[in-house]
């Protein structure tokens, strides 16, 4: 039993070995071709991957790419945001200023409006008062600056007419100006006023000498030396007489003097002093004509010096070949003698001739005071002030006439009651 099953089991089987191998065959062929392709398929899906992970990184590049350009934009809107922040702020300031001007512009429009009222009621209390601020100024004067100009043209003319150096105007009127403008004077007092703020000036302008007589004497009984005097002056100013006149009133005054003629370039004035000296029997020294006057002065101190004389007047040389001669001559003299007083004399008439005279000579040698000889024939009186003015030196003595004894000790209170002031 079952062989036959058995049989055909085993031809079937016998038969499917060889099969068998040829499928195995086959099989393996088709496994190798197979596996082929899997290595293919393999290398394939290697290749797309790797594509695949390239194109993830350049995605991943673009995508960090995308997030720094997101976060610039951001950026950006954030500057944008600012910038519109302070386009803000700056609008706000602006519209505050333009309140500000708007309340500055209302604050000065009320100040006008009180200003106004204010103006208002002034003119209501001046319509109040009206007839007595009339009354007022009817009766008095308020000096301002442009009125003053017109009050003062006037004196200033008449102070040029009487001699009066422009220098020496130019004080008195800031002067004046200063005592009177802004001043409410009564009508009547006007005059007084004016008259008053001269004199103030005047006074102010001029210095009164010390008492000649009185330094002599101090001098001599302080050092037991002659006091010696310098006189300058151009010829014909009275300093001849001038000095007589001074011996006179030294001798008056118990004060011994020796003359001495400096004067050498001039015969004459040699001549003239010696016939005062003659006159008043004072001692003179004199050179010869055309001596060196330095020599005469020192002869003369000498003289004063050995015989316990208490002055020495030395008369100078009025004119030179040119004004750099004078110069040397006054130099040499003064550094000779050494004088305690340096005079210079000048004629009162002469006017601003004597001004300018006595300028000159307070450069040239700087002088102590002055003399001012013919006042009694000088109707004018303005060299005077502008001498003593451009100087800022004392007039020390007045001529008042031909006589020796017509001098006067400067003062200025005198001149100032002699002016009618
Ligand atoms: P010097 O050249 O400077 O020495 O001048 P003087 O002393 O010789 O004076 C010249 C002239 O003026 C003389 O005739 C003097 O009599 C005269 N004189 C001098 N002083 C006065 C004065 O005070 N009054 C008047 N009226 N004449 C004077």
């Amino acid at each position: 039993m079952f062989g036959f099953l058995k049989e055909k089991l085993k031809s079937w089987f016998g038969k499917s070995e060889k099969e068998a191998a040829e499928a195995e065959k086959k099989e393996k062929n088709k496994t190798k071709k197979e596996l082929a392709k899997i290595k293919k398929e393999e290398k394939k899906l290697k290749e797309k991957l790797k594509r695949e992970l390239k194109a993830e990184k350049k995605a991943k590049k673009k995508e960090e790419n995308l997030e720094k350009q997101i976060a610039k934009e951001e950026e950006k809107l954030k500057t944008e945001e600012k910038i519109e922040l302070a386009e803000k702020e700056i609008e706000i300031i602006a519209k505050s200023e333009e309140k500000a001007e708007q309340i500055e512009e209302e604050i000065e429009e009320e100040e006008k409006e009180i200003e106004e009222t204010k103006e208002e009621l002034k003119k209501d209390e001046g319509k109040k008062q009206g007839f007595f601020s009339k009354l007022k100024s009817f009766f008095s004067y308020s000096i301002t600056e442009s009125n003053f100009e017109e009050i003062f043209s006037d004196l200033e003319l008449l102070l040029l007419e009487s001699n009066v150096a422009l220098e020496a105007v130019e004080k008195i009127k800031s002067d004046l100006k200063k005592q009177l403008v802004g001043k409410e004077i009564k009508k009547e007092k006007l005059e007084e006023e004016i008259k008053n703020a001269l004199s103030n000036s005047i006074m102010d302008m001029m210095i009164d000498p010390e008492n000649l007589v009185d330094k002599i004497k101090t001098h001599k009984k302080n050092s037991g030396e002659p006091y010696v005097i310098l006189f300058f002056g151009i010829n014909g100013a009275g300093k001849t007489t001038g000095i007589a006149k001074i011996a006179k009133l030294l001798e008056k005054n118990k004060i011994s003097c020796v003359l001495a003629a400096a004067d050498t370039f001039r015969a004459a004035a040699i001549e003239q002093l010696a016939i005062h000296a003659d006159r008043l029997g004072v001692k003179i020294i004199k050179g010869n004509y055309g001596a060196d006057p330095a020599s005469v002065g020192f002869e003369a101190i000498k003289y004063a010096k050995a015989n316990n004389v208490g002055a020495v007047l030395i008369d100078t040389a009025g004119r030179m070949h040119t004004k750099e001669n004078l110069l040397h001559e006054m130099e040499k003299i003064s550094r000779v003698t050494k004088p305690n007083l340096k005079i210079f004399v000048a004629e009162a008439v002469s006017g601003n001739d004597a001004t300018e005279q006595a300028r000159a000579f307070n450069d040239l040698i700087g002088i102590d005071g002055s003399m001012l000889s013919k006042v009694d024939v000088d109707e004018k009186g303005g060299a005077i002030l502008s001498i003593s003015f451009i100087t800022k030196k004392p007039i020390m003595y007045l001529g008042v006439g031909q006589n020796y004894e017509d001098i006067e000790l400067f003062n200025k209170k005198k001149f100032i009651e002699r002016l009618g002031l």
